[in-house]
């Protein structure tokens, strides 16, 4: 007989569990049994399902490490009970926290999805019904008793992504999420279409693991013309600052400034790593093509290659938080660990 999957659903927070409160016109969360009782849909659901939220639910935008650990033991406590996990999760930092739970999470045989919703559930045109139940159905996959998807993801408006490829794009439109530089590990159609040659395939199948430091000795800088020496040298001096992400133009390039080359190596020489990522939406960091970008790879900034500014922030806080040796954190940074850059 085939096997009836059990999923559990946590739920963190986000507008997918709220309800507006008429008079004030504010948002505020209400009781997981309540986000239930919405969806009667989920009783044809073909797998067994179990809820647990937060204590206190949170808007995400006050989302951090400590709520990643809080995510990742409720994960370990119940990995071996089920063959799936939903996260419920609001939008706003949504790929933040799926990026940090797809390296906190190692050897994940089962899926972990976040997912959420731009309206609450109680909404007339709500996206939160589909998204809900698309990702159980997907959480729900088996096959010869195994999942079918293995890492974590983020599901939203008919697709499911890899988590640490995600980003936010819109604050209206229902597609709030891409991911720009890897395609859909499923869409959902009249049929749900699970494009396998994109999934990830852990090379070693060791014993799930779940890593719960997380560094916050980190920082991100967005390059823009007009960037003044001051203000760089006020965020390169930041104490306890151990990884910078800076975001360059286009193929990872940056200004030819003595100054600006100046700065960048006295950081380098008190041992921060910088990591290049690029500002644009999509493609890869290439030191080297330009000769805007041939003085950072001299200087021996860490390759970004075309991860999202997320996966990159989230990464160095796990290495740091591995506690990786100065001179292993590049090499390992600019390897793929979870299937983040290519
Ligand atoms: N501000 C909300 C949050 O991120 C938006 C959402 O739920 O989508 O928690």
């Amino acid at each position: 007989m085939k096997k009836r999957a059990n999923i559990l659903l946590l739920y963190t927070g986000g507008t997918i569990g709220m309800v507006k409160d008429y008079e004030s016109g504010v948002l505020k969360a209400f009781d997981f049994e309540e986000l239930i009782k919405n969806i009667p849909e989920i009783a044809q659901l073909d797998c067994d399902l179990e809820g647990v939220s937060f204590e206190t639910p949170i808007d995400s935008s006050n989302m951090g490490p400590a709520y990643w650990v809080e995510i990742a033991a409720l994960l370990e406590k119940n990995y071996d009970a089920f063959d799936g996990f939903v996260v419920l999760h609001g939008s706003d930092t949504m790929s933040y926290s799926a990026s940090a739970l797809s390296f906190m999470l190692e050897n994940l045989t089962k899926p972990v999805i976040f997912t959420g919703s731009q309206l609450p559930i109680g909404d007339l045109r709500t996206d939160a019904k589909e998204n809900l139940i698309t990702s159980i159905q997907i959480a729900s996959l088996l096959e010869n008793g195994n999942s079918v998807i293995q890492e974590v993801c983020l599901y939203f408006e008919y697709k499911l992504y890899r988590a640490n490829r995600t980003t936010k794009i819109s604050a209206e439109h229902f597609e709030a999420f891409t991911s720009p530089n890897y395609p859909p590990l499923v869409e959902s159609g009249v049929h749900l279409t699970v494009h396998r040659d994109y999934l990830f395939k852990n090379s070693e199948v060791g014993n799930f693991k779940v890593h719960s430091a997380m560094s916050d000795s980190v920082g991100i800088l967005k390059l823009f013309p007009g960037l003044n020496c001051s203000f760089l040298s006020a965020v390169l001096n930041t104490p306890d600052l151990k990884v910078l992400v800076m975001e360059t133009y286009g193929a990872g390039n940056a200004p030819m400034d003595e100054w600006f080359l100046e700065e960048l190596k006295a950081t380098l020489d008190r041992g921060i790593h910088i990591i290049n990522v690029t500002q644009c939406s999509g493609g890869s960091v290439a030191m080297g093509q330009y000769e805007t970008s041939e003085a950072l790879l001299k200087l021996g900034l860490v390759n970004g290659k075309n991860l999202t500014t997320e996966a990159a922030i989230t990464k160095a806080m796990f290495l740091l938080g591995l506690s990786v040796s100065d001179s292993d954190f590049k090499r390992i940074f600019e390897t793929s660990l979870r299937g983040e850059m290519h």
